[in-house]
């Protein structure tokens, strides 16, 4: 699952967890962040919201760790809370890049997305964040970018991706949505 921060991921995948063990599977949601984080801070890093900021070879070498632990995972169902692409210094650097996408073989993408506006005020009311500056502008870029980095994925892996808008106040039918994508 990709979207770009605020959009509601995390939100999302915490309902959809419940739903799906529900239904007796297993399943398990990874935070592809999260976990570069963890081996980040064992070299030292502090703060989350630095990882973006680290030198793009040094992300690439989290990313690989990363996608191997998840690609080690036995659960029935594994959910990966992603970026398809990263704001870093160097420029927009792609969360999936195709040797990542070759060692994690994702079945199917799902694209979450909501209106420019309920972003940006969902990001302005997260006060747990250490966010980069936020303007509708970058916010509309992003958007773009987000759609351009996912059709990659989806020819590169040869997997479809369902495109889901998380309307303001409406979890539970993006949710639905979700979880009819991917046939459960
Ligand atoms: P990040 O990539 O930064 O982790 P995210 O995509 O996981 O971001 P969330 O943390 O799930 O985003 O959501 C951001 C904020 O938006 C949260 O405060 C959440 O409660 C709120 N939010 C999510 N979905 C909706 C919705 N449909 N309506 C209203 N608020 C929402
Ligand atoms: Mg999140």
């Amino acid at each position: 699952m990709t979207g770009i921060p605020g959009v509601g991921k995390t939100t999302l995948l915490s309902k959809i967890v419940e739903i799906i063990k529900s239904h007796g599977k297993s399943v398990n949601v990874v935070s592809f962040g999260t976990m570069m984080f963890e081996i980040a801070k064992e070299n030292g890093l502090k703060d989350r919201d630095e990882l973006r900021k680290l030198s793009v070879t040094e992300q690439q070498n989290l990313q690989k760790i990363v996608a191997e632990k998840i690609a080690a995972l036995n659960d029935q169902i594994v959910i990966i809370d992603t970026h398809a692409f990263i704001n870093s210094p160097e420029g927009y650097y792609p969360g999936l890049p195709e040797h990542v996408l070759k060692i994690i073989k994702p079945t199917n993408f799902v694209s979450v997305s909501a209106k420019s506006e309920e972003i940006y005020n969902r990001r302005m009311k997260d006060d747990t964040r250490n966010r980069d500056k936020i303007t509708l502008i970058n916010i509309k870029k992003e958007l773009e970018y987000q759609s351009g980095m996912i059709s990659a994925c989806v020819v590169i892996t040869g997997s479809p991706v369902r495109h889901i808008l998380n309307n303001e106040g409406k979890v539970d039918e993006a949710v639905d949505k979700v979880i009819s994508s991917i046939g459960l």
